[in-house]
Formats: structure tokens, sequence, C-alpha cells
């Protein structure tokens, strides 16, 4: 600092300050100071020159660099090596990512699966290295070895210098001089490798399996990335999941839910028997306990199966089915009742023809009569009289 222009102004303090800087600049380079040692001043020459031009360095600029006000922005004071091959510097591989879609019950009670993932892997032949095991590395003609080279540039505010990593070594400082023949000098092979993972019970859509050291290789045999198995779950009509509980919904007749009945529901454990008791109403939830998912990684936790009940009534009746009801309508109906109009009931002759009338109507309208009228024959006599008595003795 004593010979800086800028401080010293005694003719004779600049040369003495270009002196000092290319001292300077020798002695913080190990292989410019081999060089220095072994060819003097005309080492320092050719190692400098040839490098079209743009990695020369300016004395003002160097001095900056170490005693300049940004000094943590130079790299030599932050402690990354500046002037030191990297050579010892290990870069993890890349994380890879594999999307994959299970069946719904495999999501549920959890499973094994197997798949084909295309990664790199450390070339075994060249340890990673890229080069032919035997040959010699040699000197990166554009670095000279340091692994760095310094931009200076002029701007409108005045010469800047740059360090940045050897665009010919990337930083190694050596190039191959002979490539291994495997990897053709990559020193990572692309390799297709069966993976087994074993998907626990309980995952559902957007769970993320980590599958540790199977991701890529790291560069130079560093060590591998992971893989991440991103699951999707396949949907099924019957049920819905949301979180650990399962829900369907069940269809029945107006006289199941009246009378009761029991109805086949399908479960991720096979299709159970369901009973409906009698007087459900739409809308009632019934519920199978334990029958749901498991709690992902509590296994013992087990949700529910929530049926919510639908009950179908008929837009059309036949016309036995309506002296059916009519005749359970009268029954049912005390005075109370009475006061509300029943339009239909008491214009029966009215309902009849436009029934009568309706016989060429939409097949899906007709087979849903017939569905009824044969359910009603199913449950025959029982079906009027069990109603009949459900209805006294509950009504
Ligand atoms: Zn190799
Ligand atoms: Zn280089």
């Amino acid at each position: 600092m004593e010979y800086h222009p800028d401080v010293n102004k005694e003719p004779g303090a600049t040369e003495k300050f270009k002196e000092i800087s290319a001292a300077y600049e020798v002695l913080s380079d190990d292989k410019k100071r081999a060089l220095y040692d072994r060819y003097g001043e005309d080492g320092m020459k050719s190692a400098v020159g040839g490098q079209a031009g743009s990695y020369t360095t300016n004395p003002f600029d160097l001095f900056e660099a170490f005693f300049g006000p940004s000094m943590g922005g130079f790299p030599g004071m932050d402690g990354s090596g500046f002037g030191m091959p990297r050579r010892s510097t290990v870069t993890k591989g890349e994380d890879l990512r594999y999307d994959m879609t299970l069946e719904f019950s495999a999501a549920i009670f959890g499973t094994e699966k197997e798949f084909e993932l295309s990664h790199l892997e450390t070339c075994e032949v060249c340890d990673g290295t890229g080069a032919k095991v035997g040959s010699k590395m040699r000197i990166c003609s554009t670095c000279g070895g340091r692994g760095q080279v310094m931009r200076t540039e002029q701007t409108p505010f005045g010469m800047f210098s740059q360090v940045s990593v050897c665009p010919n070594c990337g930083g190694n400082g050596e190039m191959i001089s002979e490539f291994c023949r495997k990897c053709s000098g990559a020193g990572r092979i692309r390799v297709k490798k069966d993976i087994k993972v074993k998907i626990p019970p309980g995952v559902s859509k957007g769970s993320i399996l980590r599958v540790a050291g199977e991701g890529d290789a790291g560069p130079k045999g560093g060590p591998p990335g992971d893989l991440y198995v991103y699951l999707d779950i396949e949907e099924i009509p019957e049920i819905q999941r949301e979180g650990i509980n399962l829900s369907s919904t069940v269809s029945i007749s107006y006289l199941d839910a009246i009378l009761g009945t029991i109805v086949k529901a399908k479960t991720v454990e096979g299709t159970t028997e369901l009973q409906i008791p009698p007087g459900t109403q739409p809308g009632d939830v019934l519920v199978l306990a334990r029958k749901g998912a498991p709690k992902l990684n509590r296994p013992s936790i087990r949700g529910d199966h929530l049926f919510t009940i639908k009950v179908s009534i008929p837009k059309r009746v036949s016309t036995k089915e309506r002296e059916l009801l009519e005749e359970l309508a009268s029954l049912v109906n005390t005075p109370v009742n009475r006061t509300k109009t029943r339009p239909k009931v008491q214009q029966p002759a009215q309902t009849t023809e436009s029934e009568s009338g309706s016989i060429t109507q939409k097949p899906d309208e007709s087979e849903v009569q017939n569905d009824l009228w044969k359910q009603l024959k199913d449950f025959a006599g029982s079906v009027a009289n069990g109603a009949l008595k459900w209805f006294k003795d509950n009504l």
C-alpha cells in the first residue's frame, strides 16, 4: 500500500508498485511460482502471453483485488481457495423423480412395486475420473493449472477484474489426455436398473417416497442423489376416499327404506352385507367401523367406511301398485293428515286413464316400472302386510 500511486506521489513509486504487484501475482500462484523458479521472467511471459489477451493482469486491478474495499468479494479471502485447483471438490449427483400410479386398494393395504429406472452410475472402469486407467493428466493450457481465470474489462467506471472458473478445464486445472473407453470421458454411464420399492399402507395421492442413493451418480465419482417416487392413486367409481375414511352411496327403494333390508355393499375388503334398518331416512349414514384406510405410518389406526343412503322414489307406479299405495294411504290417513289435500288420490279415475294411456312410455321408465313391480311381487303379500303392520306399529 506504501507504493500505491494514489498514496505515494514520489517519482518511481508507480514502477515500484508494478514490481510488487508482479511479485504478488507470482507468489500467490503455485504454478506461476514454479514457472518463475524454473524459468525466471521468461517463464512468466510465456504463461501470461498467448491467452487471447483477455486474461492479462493489470497491477492496479490486482491491488484493488487484494486491498480494495470489497475484500469479501475476492475469492482468495473467503476461503473458497482462489488459485488452488478444485480437484478435491465432490459434487453430489442429481435427485431424480419417478411418477407411479397405484391401484385404489394397493394404496390402502400397501404393496411392493418394481420398475425400471434409467439413471447415471459412476463408471467402474475409471472410477468416475473419465480418464483411461494409467494415462497421465495434462495441465490445462488456458488457466495454466489454476482452474480459474481472471478477466479484466474496461468499463466506464474503470478497469474491473473478475475471477471465474476456467472454461476449458472446468476448474480442475488439468485435462484428460486419454479418455476412458467405457464412458468416453464422462465418468458416468447411463444404466437401466430395476428398482423395488415397498409402498406402506395408507399412502395417498401426492405421497412421495424417497429411495436413498438411487438418483444420478455425482460427477467425478461423487455420491449419488436420491430417487423420489411421486404417487398418484387410481380412482374407482364405487368408493371415494377422504383421508382415512372411505365413503359410498347406497341406493335402496322406498319400500326397503321403510321395511329395512340387507344389501350387498362393496368395501376395500370385498363385498359385504350391509344391514339397512327399517325406517331408514334418505341421507342417513351407515358406518362400517374400521373398514377404511389405515393411517400412514400408524397402520393400527384405521378409518371407517361410511355409506350414505339414497332412497329412490319411483316417478311412475303401475295400476296395481297405485291401488296398494292408496289402500296404504287410506289406512295411515289420520284426521291430521286428511287436512292435507292429495289431488291424485282424490281423482283416481283421471290418474288411471293417464296410466293406461302411458303404456307406450319411454323404455327406461317401463324398465323402472317392471323392476318395481317385480320388487312388489317378490315381497308379495308380506310387503303389503308387513308394511301395513309396520305402519300400524310405528305410526
Ligand atoms: Zn470411465
Ligand atoms: Zn483450465
